[in-house]
């Protein structure tokens, strides 16, 4: 099966090289010519715009970094929606339910199947092939592409509704965001308190207290202070808006989600939409008057 593979950032770039590594026939198109040249390095085959990529493969694959974006490749005037060959769209990225419902029902017109497919696991999960990927659409269409989904990580059909695995997706990174921040503010009072950094992570990953950010966050990019696990802080801020937008479409309670909100839109301002979102926790250090971590020794 040729894959076209559209969106080769932070995550569509190892999520692409894992289908070449599985022998898959990708071609690919990126707005930004560098990240198409990396992967091209890679074996896969240019293409020199949105278009072409659905003239020439029958399942294209979407890693894109905001709703806007999905939309304008999928069902823009010279997008997805327009080739001559695309059969499935598949959409890796997160980008809530009610764009993907628009999506799902522009595609339907056209028989183009719509694959909600966002993914889990950060950069490190996409590299290793290690990603949760919830996928939404009918039945037929996830064991059609099952094989392909296993290149990147590990499948979980969520349902036939359109959106759902967007539901799902959204309900996870909330929680992420919820124990990142949590996990800075706790780790900022214990480094306060005189306690060392490394241990409090040591002794939180053997405990009750262990968060996926005391496990792989901190470890790998705060406590060397690097800064540089992949994910911007302007994502993080999308991903809890389009949360809070659809509890809130739900009536459903979200005190917490509104308050953990608040400290990401501020840790925007503060550090940079572009910041890695592991400099959530600078704001609480400049607040508390004290570093976590200390730099990578040379
Ligand atoms: P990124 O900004 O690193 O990559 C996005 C890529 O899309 C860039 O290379 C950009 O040039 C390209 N692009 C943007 N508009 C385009 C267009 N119109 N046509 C073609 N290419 C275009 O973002 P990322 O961190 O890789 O995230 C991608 C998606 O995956 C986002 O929805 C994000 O929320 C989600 N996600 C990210 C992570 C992570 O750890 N980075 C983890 C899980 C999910």
């Amino acid at each position: 099966m040729r894959i076209g593979f559209i969106g080769l950032g932070n995550m569509g770039f190892p999520m692409a090289r894992r289908l070449i590594g599985d022998n898959r026939d990708v071609v690919a198109f990126d707005t930004n010519s560098a990240a198409l040249e990396r992967i091209v390095a890679l074996g896969a085959r240019a293409a020199s715009s949105v278009r072409e990529v659905a003239d020439r493969a029958e399942t294209i694959m979407v890693s894109l970094p905001t709703p806007a974006a999905s939309l304008e490749v999928s069902i823009g005037a010279a997008g997805v929606i327009e080739g001559s060959r695309v059969k499935r769209y598949i959409d890796l990225s997160t980008i809530g339910s009610q764009t993907a419902v628009l999506i799902h029902d522009a595609l339907a017109e056209r028989s183009i199947a719509a694959i909600d497919s966002p993914v889990s696991g950060g950069v490190g999960g996409a590299e290793k092939g290690a990603l949760a990927v919830m996928v939404s659409c009918p039945r037929n269409e996830f064991e059609s592409i099952r094989t392909v989904l296993e290149a990147i990580g590990r499948p979980f059909y969520v349902g036939d509704k359109p959106g759902s695995a967007q539901t799902m997706k959204l309900a996870n990174n909330i929680l992420a965001a919820n124990v990142l921040v949590a996990t800075a503010e706790v780790v900022v009072m214990g480094v306060k308190a005189g306690l060392d950094p490394d241990v409090m992570i040591e002794v939180l990953n053997a405990g009750s207290g262990a968060t996926s950010a005391s496990r792989d966050k901190f470890p790998r990019a705060i406590l060397p202070r690097t800064f540089d696990y992949g994910f911007a802080t302007g994502l993080m801020v999308k991903d809890v808006r389009l949360y809070l937008k659809e509890a809130k479409t739900l009536g459903v309670p979200v005190e917490l989600a509104e308050m953990v909100g608040k400290l990401w839109e501020f840790t925007a301002t503060d550090q940079g939409s572009d910041s890695d979102f592991t400099s959530v926790i600078k704001p609480f250090e400049k607040a508390a008057g004290v570093i976590v971590g200390r730099p990578p020794s040379n």
